[in-house]
């Protein structure tokens, strides 16, 4: 909540809401390409109220506090795509191993070895980039570079993995007889939300260049 608009973002304070007062309304949003198996919604706030007790921080926090959660966010997020990843490189060895064409496993074709290859490659990559924030995390310094970093690059792997796990399974993979297609629907919001991939470029250009693109959004906020 902004707690004196003169003071921009510095005026933000973060509280937690009772959610069983009239004015707190969610409202679900359906249809969604993938997470079918995760409720997302829409909340308005009108006229909630929130007890000093219940705030985060101090006031003026509120910025900080959204943006410290931000970074555990991203992290999950980008531990969850190396799974995607690895997931979708799963089925594309097994996959290839048990599809035949002209007389052979499709596995034996070098093209096929290829796209298998480079989901090894970047499922790595994603990996330990993953790691390398986490042991950032885990020594309690800031992480929010090696966090984007990590979010950045293993997500855009998942959405890479799950769509080349399709094309290992050709036709088959665009039905549901198999997972392939769940985890390139699943994937693709992965590089939307908690930061797009954008955001993360300009987060990750901000701190080698020095020069901070992001500045006009959070000036806009003032
Ligand atoms: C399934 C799902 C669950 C979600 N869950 C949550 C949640 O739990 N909590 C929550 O707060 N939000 C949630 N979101 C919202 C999500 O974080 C936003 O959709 C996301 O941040 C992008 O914002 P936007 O949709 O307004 O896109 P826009 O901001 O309109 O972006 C559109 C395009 O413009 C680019 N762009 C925008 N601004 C810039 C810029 N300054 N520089 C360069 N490029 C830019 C973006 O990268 C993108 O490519 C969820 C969204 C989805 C789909």
């Amino acid at each position: 909540a902004q707690t004196d608009p003169s003071l921009g973002h510095r005026g933000l304070a973060c509280f937690l809401v009772e959610t069983d007062q009239p004015g707190f309304m969610p409202s679900q949003i359906t249809a969604k390409m993938g997470l079918w198996a995760s409720d997302t919604a829409e909340i308005a706030l009108d006229d909630v109220t929130a007890s000093s007790d219940s705030m985060l921080g101090s006031v003026g926090d509120g910025f900080k506090v959204a943006m410290s959660a931000l970074d555990s966010g991203r992290y999950s997020v980008a531990a969850g795509c190396v799974g995607l990843a690895r997931a979708s490189l799963e089925e594309s060895i097994s996959y290839a191993n048990e599809r035949t064409q002209f007389d052979r496993p499709i596995a034996g074709f070098q093209l096929v070895q290829a796209m298998i290859a480079d989901m090894v490659v970047k499922t790595e990559a994603a990996r330990l980039l993953v790691y390398k924030a986490g042991s950032v995390k885990d020594a309690g310094k800031p992480s929010t570079l090696e966090t984007s970093i990590a979010k950045y690059y293993a997500t855009e792997t998942a959405v890479w993995c799950s769509d080349k796990a399709i094309q290992v399974h050709g036709g088959a993979g665009y039905s549901r007889d198999h997972p392939v297609e769940r985890y390139y629907r699943d994937a693709r919001v992965t590089t939307i939300y908690e930061g797009t991939s954008q955001i993360q470029q300009l987060i990750i250009g901000r701190a080698v260049t020095g020069v901070d693109a992001l500045k006009p959004m959070v000036a806009e906020l003032d």
